[in-house]
């Protein structure tokens, strides 16, 4: 079979096409202020392409990089300044945060209108009980990719590996409000391969090089695999064993190119929207 290869990449391209176009109809530029705390060099990557995302979609960028030192009441005080402001519509606190930095606190402070990483308690809640509200930008994403390739997930088997807050348990909830037959796997599921076996769609959402290998993989199965790994040879690389299972599957991302453009993109959507909401 040949698998249709769902180039995240391109569609990525495409959505922030769109976003630009969107916020070049609004009164005031969307603005996006971006909180990064401490050195963690992966954080640093990701603010910069945050960054370099908001110069593409014309939108407004303040980045507040904080020491190492920052202390937890420092940072909300920071937050609700920022929640206050009439120019800033979304504001994002890069994870993880130093030690002794109360996560849950932190994205608890945040405005509940200006969560366009959607991972405040108020944003997650909305997604549970089928309300509007943000949703995480890499589920988010992941089924603006279905979408985009016409893959239903209503009454087919959805089986997704992992069961963060971030990525395993929303995305679990989205394939279920698209009507999916949805399983969570995560580190205690002893019969793994076999579950996945039975998927239609299979999210992997791990971070295990190989986790994912071609006897797990249902013939005509679609595969999205959202992990960002290296391999022993340093090389970018998901939780599926992408050349083998790529002959199985009838679609399946490929990482990099996949799920990771797609999430930056949806940052961009979800800031869009809360200016859309925030200028009227
Ligand atoms: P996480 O918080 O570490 O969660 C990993 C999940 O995998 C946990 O639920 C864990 O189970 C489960 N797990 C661990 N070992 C397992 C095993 N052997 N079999 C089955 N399940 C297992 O990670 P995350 O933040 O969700 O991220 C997952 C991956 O996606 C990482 O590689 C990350 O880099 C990547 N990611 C990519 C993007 C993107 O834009 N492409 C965005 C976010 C994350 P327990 O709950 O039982 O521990």
């Amino acid at each position: 079979m040949m698998a249709t290869i769902l180039d995240g990449k391109a569609l990525a391209a495409k959505c922030k096409e769109a976003v630009k176009a969107a916020a070049q109809s609004l009164a005031r530029k969307p603005g996006l202020a971006v909180i990064i705390v401490g050195n963690n060099p992966a954080s640093r990557v990701y603010v910069n392409s945050k960054r370099k995302d908001c110069e593409e979609c014309g939108f407004l960028s303040e980045e507040y990089a904080l020491p190492e030192e920052t202390t937890q009441a420092e940072l909300i005080a920071l937050i609700e300044e920022l929640n206050g402001r009439d120019d800033i519509d979304g504001i994002l606190c890069q994870l993880p945060l130093p030690q002794g930095i109360d996560e849950e606190a932190v994205l608890l402070a945040i405005s509940p209108e200006k969560d366009v990483d959607g991972f405040h308690p108020m944003s997650m809640g909305s997604l549970l009980i089928g309300r509007e509200g943000f949703l995480p930008c890499t589920p988010y994403g992941i089924m603006e990719i279905l979408d985009e390739y016409h893959i239903d997930p209503k009454g087919k088997h959805c089986v997704v590996i992992g069961r963060s807050n971030i990525v395993g348990k929303p995305m679990a909830l989205l394939l279920l409000r698209r009507h999916g037959t949805v399983t969570i796997c995560h580190s205690r599921t002893p019969n793994l391969a076999e579950v996945c076996r039975s998927a239609d769609i299979l999210v992997a959402a791990v971070g295990k090089v190989n986790l994912v290998t071609a006897d797990m993989v249902k013939p005509g199965a679609v595969v999205i695999d959202v992990a960002m790994n290296r391999n022993e040879a340093g090389k970018l690389c998901g939780d599926v064993d992408f050349p083998a299972v790529k002959e199985l599957t009838s679609a399946i991302t490929p990482v990099p190119g996949g799920v990771g453009p797609m999430t930056r993109a949806m940052l961009m959507k979800n800031t869009l929207l809360a200016a859309q909401k925030h200028q009227k």
